[in-house]
């Protein structure tokens, strides 16, 4: 399979080709992706044909699309049967797309789909890049209007956790930099609190995006919510985060879903403002998207603005992400869910 090569080794796989075939090759891989191999207009038409079968290293198995166009969720099936979910999201001046780290999660936060799943494996890095190879080809033939037609922005907010899948994640960031161009500012990686990765992060040299999904600041309820805690406290998720930050001069964003009755309290702001000043963060707060597997439910609106006020009252810097894509069950894992059970 083409994407599950390093680009660096494509060669390998065209042992009786010339060596700027491979060149050609890598260009259609990565700057320039198409769906088919049958695009490849500067190879010959014998060469396409063997590409063919082993360009994706999954087939696009469902497409749905929500918010008038704007947001699209894909669900690939891999060779082995496996499911990755990856959504594209088109905005006034980028184009972000959500990829899938791994087939499921071990951390089995409560309130998200993918967790409720449990886990199934890593994805490779080749499968991680090509979600993002793919969104490229289809953008060059079917742009999001009024959006770039080209991945600006790449988030780890798909299915997994992709610190817990360091080796992979790692390889597929520097494909993304050194292959396909992308800025490392433009990628954010999105972590549950997984300590030993957040430090494997901080030695690479690229100044990548953290984003930290707290949910809650009191030690017992967010083990409640992330079990993960029990073994990462929070503390020191705190502590590494702003070691991060400290190391990249980049702000962290905390990520917060709020939950009606669990983690919507002002002591929840209050203590949320006070870490995210002390680390200097963002704070991106989403009103839970409710999953088929639990009661959970977000808070009404107004409660929503209550708690974000308190957040600002307090000094934190605060934004109340849109719930992208809910139309089409783009919450983590849900569209795997759905094609589960039906
Ligand atoms: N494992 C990583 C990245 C994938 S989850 C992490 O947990 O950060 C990406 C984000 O989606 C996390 O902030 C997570 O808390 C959030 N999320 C998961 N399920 C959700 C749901 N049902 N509603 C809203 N946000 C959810
Ligand atoms: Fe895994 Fe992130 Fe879902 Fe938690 S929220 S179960 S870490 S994917």
């Amino acid at each position: 399979m083409l994407y599950i090569a390093e680009p660096e080794n494509l060669g390998d796989l065209l042992p009786e080709e010339p060596s700027y075939r491979t060149d050609q090759l890598k260009n259609w891989l990565y700057k320039h992706p198409v769906l088919s191999a049958d695009e490849m207009t500067n190879l010959p038409t014998a060469l396409r044909d063997t590409i063919g079968p082993q360009l994706w290293p999954f087939e696009l198995a469902q497409e749905q699309v929500g918010d008038g166009g704007s947001t699209r969720k894909w669900l690939f099936l891999c060779t082995d049967g496996a499911q990755i979910e990856t959504v594209l999201m088109g905005y006034a001046n980028r184009t972000t797309l959500c990829i899938s780290s791994q087939v499921g999660c071990a951390m089995g936060c409560t309130f998200c789909a993918t967790g409720q799943f449990g886990f199934d494996r890593h994805l490779s890095a080749g499968e991680i890049v090509a979600q993002v190879a793919y969104a490229n080809a289809y953008l060059a033939s079917t742009p999001i209007p009024r959006s770039p037609a080209r991945v600006t922005n790449v988030v780890f907010m798909g299915m997994g956790e992709p610190l817990a899948n360091y080796k992979h994640t790692r390889e597929s960031i520097r494909r993304m930099i050194e292959t396909m161009g992308m800025s490392a500012r433009s990628i954010t990686v999105s972590t549950v609190g997984f300590v030993p990765g957040m430090r494997k992060l901080i030695e690479e040299p690229w100044q990548v995006n953290l984003a930290v999904s707290l949910h809650s600041t009191i030690p017992s309820e967010r083990t409640k919510l992330v079990p993960i805690n029990d073994r990462y406290p929070i503390d020191q998720v705190v502590a590494t985060a702003k070691d991060y930050f400290e190391a990249k001069g980049r702000r962290v964003s905390l990520e917060w879903t709020l939950i009606a009755g669990e983690n919507d309290s002002d002591e929840e702001a209050v203590g949320l403002a006070a870490i995210a000043r002390g680390i200097h963060a963002h704070v991106n707060v989403i009103a839970l998207n409710p999953t088929p597997l639990s009661t959970d439910r977000p808070p009404d609106r107004d409660h929503v603005r209550r708690f974000i006020a308190t957040l600002t009252r307090e000094g934190a810097n605060v934004t109340l992400r849109d719930t992208r894509g809910q139309d089409i069950d783009a919450a983590c894992g849900q569209l795997r869910l759905r094609a589960a059970s039906s």
